[in-house]
């Protein structure tokens, strides 16, 4: 098999470079640890996670794209099962890592995607599982991003279920409002997601001289803001061109709707993950 970009050969070894596991797989352990908790299922030690991620990787080197062709999407899952009928924490749990290679997410570069802002549905509610990753969240947004993709949408932005008046998240990935030298995103506060890349961008942002907000984020900021991006392991920094709310469309101008901030901090991230640039935070993780 290959990469949808069909960029690599089946079976070939290919030159392995660094891994990204930002910023260091003890966040991604520690996630999956509150999610467990929150989910009454055990979850794998740090160490037994990140050691399953590296063994995983090196056993499937061959599906390792080249640097800058794709990457090898890392996912590990949790799943509880056994004979149980009644409502209760499952019995018996697997944890396993699948790994596929997969081109870049943009073909060209940096693309600006379209959003809507779905104020009928919602993503999550205060008290319920929106703050951790688990699979059930992901079934509340299904139908708002099927109706939103027939419409020409890259995705759908989401509002919080209380004031339906600030940001929450994208069904993938968090969000970033620009303006002037301040750059704001949603405060984890239990209905978005703690993403990684988020963390990581908070961090080179601020080492870039940005002043960067965790607050709440009204959607009147967000279509009065200069740049608009959001961020995910597989979208890594994404910018918006455009936002559309009660049927008004926003449009952000920046370079072909790219916007200067987040070109800059894709930039950054990426020859960071590539290992172009020094890696100073020490997200990177040398297999071989
Ligand atoms: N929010 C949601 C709902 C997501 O599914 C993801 C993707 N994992 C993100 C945000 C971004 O998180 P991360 O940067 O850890 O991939």
């Amino acid at each position: 098999k290959c990469g949808p970009d069909g960029n690599f050969s089946n079976g070939e070894i290919l030159p392995f470079g660094p891994i990204a596991l930002s910023p260091s797989a003890g966040e991604n352990a520690v996630r999956m640890k509150n999610g467990s908790d929150r989910m009454c299922m055990p979850a794998p030690s740090v160490e037994q996670f990140v050691d399953a991620v590296k063994q995983t990787v090196l056993a499937n080197k061959r599906w390792v794209p080249p640097t800058g062709k794709g990457s090898l999407y890392i996912r590990p899952l949790l799943i509880g099962s056994g004979a149980i009928l009644g409502l209760a924490p499952a019995p018996e749990y697997t944890f396993l890592i699948y790994v596929s290679p997969v081109g870049n997410y943009f073909k060209e570069g940096l693309a600006p995607i379209n959003l809507i802002i779905e104020d009928n549905f919602h993503r999550a509610a205060p008290g319920g599982t929106g703050g951790v990753k688990t699979i059930g969240n992901y079934a509340s947004v299904l139908k708002a991003q099927r109706t939103a993709k027939e419409k020409g949408y890259s995705d759908v932005l989401y509002l919080d279920a209380v004031h339906n008046k600030y940001l929450e998240e994208v069904s993938s990935c968090n969000i970033f409002v620009v303006k002037g030298n301040a750059i704001s995103t949603p405060a984890i506060e239990g209905t978005i997601l703690p993403g990684i890349t988020r963390k990581s961008i908070i961090e080179v942002a601020e080492s870039k001289g940005y002043k960067v907000e965790e607050r709440h984020v009204s959607v009147d900021e967000l279509l009065d803001a200069d740049e608009v991006f959001c961020t995910g392991t597989a979208v890594v920094v994404s910018p918006v061109g455009s936002i559309t709310y009660k049927g008004k469309r926003v449009e952000y101008d920046g370079n072909q709707g790219v916007g200067v901030v987040s070109q800059q901090l894709y930039t950054s991230l990426t020859s960071l993950q590539m290992g172009h640039t020094e890696d100073r935070m020490g997200w990177t993780v040398q297999l071989n």
